[in-house]
């Protein structure tokens, strides 16, 4: 019986062809298949390149029955690579499930690393990069919009969302109102690519910057919003933490749920017991 085959999860150019690696190149080139988003797309790209190696179709409408398909030729011996219409797949893209399933399989998954736009953005946003919460794509809709980034109004690291380009200035009014006019922000627009724009301002300077002009309105984009900082000198409890406290508040003795919340939060426990007092004060 042949050793399992490699699967392959190969980046590819977020516009710039250019930033395609040898090593990718030479995977593509050697493997048996190659599963793609879309293979039209992809064949522009392999033709660029002079690769012949076959396509077949691996996307979100067919990822897990074509997945079982493709881990059996895996366990057959075959090497195969798998590709996103540009980037890094998976990342808002699909190919979860067959790297789950092929690992789940016992295959070797290896990663081919290349462009990413979020990695992208953030290398050149002059925000800070140590620590940061990749949201994705937002929901369309403006209710869900508002209630998935009021969730995150006080993450303190870095935020990072996809957004497509009709729906930026709509964004762009939601996130002024829910994290404030002054709260630093970039947009990295058609990164890599002729009109690559990076421009980073406070949230309500971004917003009318935008709609002043509407070539900011069109191609790829990437939001990142600075982190939430506590007002200096003041120690605040953010909403999660205040929730967690009255729940247990409910159930436990103040003691006992100040420390719970504290080990639940990661929020310092006396600060949650003098809450809890001053809460209890309050009902008093
Ligand atoms: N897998 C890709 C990656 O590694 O970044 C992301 C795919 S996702 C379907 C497409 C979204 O990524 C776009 O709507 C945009 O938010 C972002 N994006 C992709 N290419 C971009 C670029 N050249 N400039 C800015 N954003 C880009």
């Amino acid at each position: 019986m042949n050793a399992p085959g490699t699967l392959y999860v190969v980046a590819t150019p977020i516009g710039n062809l250019e930033d395609i690696s040898a090593r990718a190149l030479r995977v593509l080139r050697e493997v048996k298949l190659i599963a793609a988003e879309d293979t039209r797309h992809s064949a522009r790209l392999l033709q660029h390149f002079g690769i012949n190696t076959p396509l077949t179709a691996c996307h979100e409408h067919n990822e897990r029955e074509q997945g079982s398909r493709l881990i059996q030729r895996l366990l057959g011996g075959d090497d195969m690579a798998l590709v996103s219409d540009a980037g890094t797949p998976l990342i808002s893209d699909p190919g979860y499930h067959l790297v789950r399933n092929a690992r789940a399989a016992g295959v070797r998954v290896v990663p081919v690393p290349g462009a990413c736009a979020l990695i992208a953005a953030l290398s050149a946003s002059g925000l800070p990069s140590d620590r940061f919460v990749f949201e994705g794509f937002l929901p369309a809709r403006s209710t869900a919009r508002r209630q998935r980034l009021q969730a995150v109004v006080e993450e303190p690291r870095t935020l990072i969302f996809y957004e497509a380009p009709h729906r930026l200035l709509e964004c762009l009014a939601d996130l002024r109102e829910l994290f404030g006019v002054e709260r630093p922000a970039v947009l990295g627009r058609e990164l890599t690519k002729t009109f690559e724009t990076i421009k980073g301002a406070p949230l309500g300077e971004l917003h009318d910057w935008v709609a002043a002009d509407s070539n900011q309105q069109r191609g790829e984009c990437v939001l990142l919003i600075e982190g939430w900082q506590a007002p200096a000198g003041e120690e605040t409890l953010s909403a999660e933490a205040l929730r967690v406290l009255d729940l247990l508040l409910a159930e436990l003795p103040l003691k006992r749920a100040a420390a719970l919340a504290a080990e639940i939060t990661g929020v310092r426990k006396n600060l949650l017991y003098q809450q809890a007092l001053e809460r209890q004060k309050a009902e008093d």
